[in-house]
């Protein structure tokens, strides 16, 4: 199927109203990297280091880690990566760390939460990245921050992991963007001094969706209960794209609907510029996004808001149908 879309490969998404959109890819092991060229992806929007820590069966070794995020990095070449540091809990438990029973692991110690109360792990990953980059530039993201202070406090540790590794007489990073992903909606009501300080901004939407609908992405029974194009999630969504525009606050979208062609026309439409998806959705969404006119859906969304429609898929559809 990806041989579909190899002539389109190299061309920039702009869509018919000439607004430039970035395709990303999400990657987490080593396989995924050669997809960074046969997929036309312009980098890796999430690259979920958990992955690798989770097909073994002990801690791994910080050398070990250094030579795998060298390797990533040295794959990439000039394509940014965006480095999402460790989110194991909830669905994804380490065998060899001591696992705590919980009533919702999926509101409960998870990602960032884990880090800050282990420190040591969290040290040991900036450390290795730090190394890894060896004077090119690093892009580190923490995921599930559901309040600023989770933000600072880590960002406090890469800046005491910077002074570490400058002290040892280490490449620092060319440059560094530390960022946050907005998967709680607590996060998208922070003060606006958070979305002053932060880097970037990368909305986790599985995450997002399943808190905002409180409905479990992982449960049969009501995963599919939700549509993504809700009026209220993309009213939600589009809140937070205006928030972070006051601050020039660089965001994405990196959960899965954004590698649904879709959802991705209907994201790029609320003015995300940034869309990162599996490799093998790039070409659908690029093929859709280049023949579509933001503007216009823009106005069928609100059509249908105004209208008092539950969810906007039928209107967009109806529009795609059109077109063809
Ligand atoms: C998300 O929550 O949308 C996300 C990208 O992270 P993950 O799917 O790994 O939880
Ligand atoms: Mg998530």
């Amino acid at each position: 199927a990806q041989e579909r879309y190899t002539s389109i490969r190299e061309t920039p998404t702009v869509t018919q109203d000439g607004a430039r959109i970035n395709l990303v890819m999400n990657a987490g092991l080593m396989a995924d990297l050669p997809s960074l060229e046969t997929s036309g992806a312009e980098g890796v929007g999430l690259f979920r280091t958990e992955l690798q820590f989770l097909v073994r069966n002990k801690m791994p070794k910080r050398l070990e880690l250094v030579t795998q995020y060298q390797r990533v990095l040295d794959a990439a070449g000039d394509k940014r990566v965006v480095f999402r540091t460790l989110d194991i809990g909830s669905d994804k438990v380490l065998p060899y760390m001591k696992h705590v029973a919980e009533p919702n692991p999926a509101l409960g110690w998870r990602a960032i939460r884990v880090g800050l109360d282990k420190r040591g792990v969290m040290r040991m990953q900036l450390q290795a990245l730090i190394r890894a980059a060896n004077g090119r530039p690093l892009t580190v993201m923490f995921p599930f921050v559901a309040q600023a202070e989770e933000y600072r406090e880590a960002r406090w540790e890469v800046n005491k992991t910077i002074e570490r590794e400058k002290r040892l007489g280490h490449a620092l990073p060319e440059t560094l963007e530390v960022g946050a992903m907005l998967e709680t909606p607590s996060l998208a009501f922070a003060p606006q001094k958070f979305f002053d300080e932060v880097d970037f901004i990368s909305i986790g939407g599985n995450d997002l969706k399943q808190f905002f609908f409180a409905a479990d992405r992982e449960n049969e029974l009501v995963r599919r209960r939700y549509d993504s194009l809700n009026v209220s999630f993309l009213t939600f969504i589009e809140s937070i794209v205006e928030r972070c525009d006051i601050s020039e606050t660089p965001l994405s979208f990196c959960g899965e609907d954004a590698g649904r062609p879709v959802e991705a026309l209907c994201l790029a439409a609320m003015g995300l510029r940034t869309l990162s998806m599996r490799p093998a959705s790039i070409g659908p969404v690029k093929s859709l996004l280049l023949r579509s006119n933001l503007q216009e859906v823009r106005k069928i969304i609100a059509d249908a808001r105004h209208r008092g429609d539950q969810s906007v898929r039928p209107a967009v559809m109806e529009w795609l149908r059109n077109q063809a």
